[in-house]
Order: C-alpha cells, then structure tokens, then sequence
C-alpha cells in the first residue's frame, strides 16, 4: 500500500464528503435518528468509493503518480467550486418540472443559477434523466441536468421527484465530474472507450455510484423512499428490452436497485 496515494484518495473523498456534511448539517440538523444514519451511510460510502477506486487503479496498472496528479486535480476543481453559494432564493418559472427542480436545489442548499435544467425533446433514444458537470472555457464547472421532457410531462410529480434527487445527488457527490478525470486517465494511458467502460473494475465502480446516489437521495424520507421502491420494483417487472442490457454496464438492475432501496427502508426504522 502506498500511502501518498492513499492519502490522495482520502482527500478527495473528504472534499466531496465534506461538501455533503455541510448540506446535511444544512438541512436535517433537525432530525437526530436521520443523522445517526446519515453518518453510517457516510462512512460505507467513503470506504466502498476508495476500495472500488483502488480496484480501477490495479486493473489499469496506473502508476502512483499518474493516480495522484488525476485526483489532486480533480480535488482542486472541487474546491474552488461555488455550487452551494448563494444565489436567488426566489422562483419564477410557470413550468411545474422547472419549478420542482428549483425547489429541490433550494432545499439541497445549492444556488440554482449555477445548474442548468435541459429539457430533451422529441429524442426517444434518450434516457429519462442524465447529469452532466465538465469545465467551462474559465476551468470553472458546469452543472448540467438533462430530463426527457415528454417522459417527466407524463410521469407523476413523485417520479420526478425521485430522478430529479437522484440526479442532483450525482451533482453534489461531483460523480460526473470523477468519471470524466477517471475516463481522460485510462484514455491518455492507452485504453480505448471500450476496455474502459467494459472492465469489472470500472462497471463496479459505476453501479457503486448508482446507488449511492439512490441511497443518499432517499435515506431522510420514508415515504419517498417507499415511493422508489414501487417504482423499480414496477420497472423490473415490466421492462425488458435491449436498452435495460446495454445500461446494464454503467447502471445496478432495476431488480439491485428495489432490493438495496428495500434494505434502505429497514434501516430507516
Ligand atoms: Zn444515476
């Protein structure tokens, strides 16, 4: 084990951790039996991030130092991030999707003129939810959320709500942000998209991601969680198509997902 590039790896997921402990301390300071599991959730998934990081590290054959300039960058985009600066606190949008996503980034703490909601239309192909962080021309991030627009105008506002957590937990745990300094790694050492995006260590760290972001958008609400219950156990049961398979490497089944959300619920007491 070597431990600079421990080290390294223990910072940046107390960069990302310590940005999520803040919004917590935020917004459910109030409820202590949520906060109990909050820190029991907190520490499983800094452990299981490292781990599944390191697997990457060793399938790849990364060396140390190539390893550590990767998330020492990654660390320092992080940091210089304003996503939970504040901004307008009021919302004039007439659009119920628009104005639930503004909401939802309130509540989070976050300033909503630093996430940009894109409504995909007329794209069957796409998927429903999808987000997006890269560097702008100034190095500073972006924050993308894309939404199937006909699929969430057709949903109910409780499907929406769960994507719409889902997503923006991805945001705040910098997920996109990861995977695009992780993909530029393998790529510059020589892989190609294929071996990247196909290898057990890389799938696993994806599904990984997965559910943390459904564990940590669902964990302070039973009734939600509840809800996303229902609604994976309805997706698994009812989809099957090509599509579920070629999501199949970068997403848990629909099956995963319900039976995690399940063991979530026990936990919720
Ligand atoms: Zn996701």
């Amino acid at each position: 084990m070597n431990y600079v590039i421990a080290f390294g790896i223990i910072a940046v997921a107390m960069a990302v951790w310590g940005v999520l402990f803040y919004w917590y301390k935020a917004n459910f300071k109030s409820q202590p039996s949520r906060a109990a599991l909050w820190e029991v959730l907190r520490e499983e998934s800094i452990y299981d991030r490292e781990k599944q990081l390191l697997a990457i590290k060793n399938e790849f054959g990364i060396s140390d130092q190539a390893w550590k300039e990767c998330w020492d960058s990654y660390h320092h985009d992080v940091d210089a991030d304003d996503l939970f600066e504040q901004g307008a606190s009021h919302i004039k949008k007439n659009d119920p999707i628009e104005v639930l996503f503004k909401r939802l980034l309130l509540e989070y703490g976050i300033n909503p003129e630093r996430v940009t909601l894109t409504m995909i239309k007329n794209d069957a192909d796409f998927e429903d939810a999808n987000s997006v962080q890269n560097l702008d021309e100034n190095d500073r991030i972006f924050h993308d959320i894309q939404i199937n627009y006909q699929t969430f105008k057709e949903s109910d506002a409780g499907v929406n709500e769960v994507i719409l957590r889902h997503e923006i937990m991805h945001l705040i745990c910098y997920d996109s942000l990861a995977l695009l300094y992780l993909y530029t790694l393998l790529k510059e050492s020589g892989y190609s998209r294929e071996q990247i995006f196909n290898a057990p260590s890389v799938i696993a760290y994806n599904h990984g991601m997965e559910l943390r972001a459904d564990r940590l958008s669902l964990y302070h609400n039973k009734k939600l969680a509840e809800y996303a219950l229902e609604m994976y156990q309805w997706a698994h049961k009812t989809l099957k198509n090509e599509k579920l398979n070629d999501m199949s490497i970068s997403h848990p089944s629909y099956e995963q997902r319900a039976y995690e959300i399940k063991k979530l619920i026990k936990r919720m007491g």
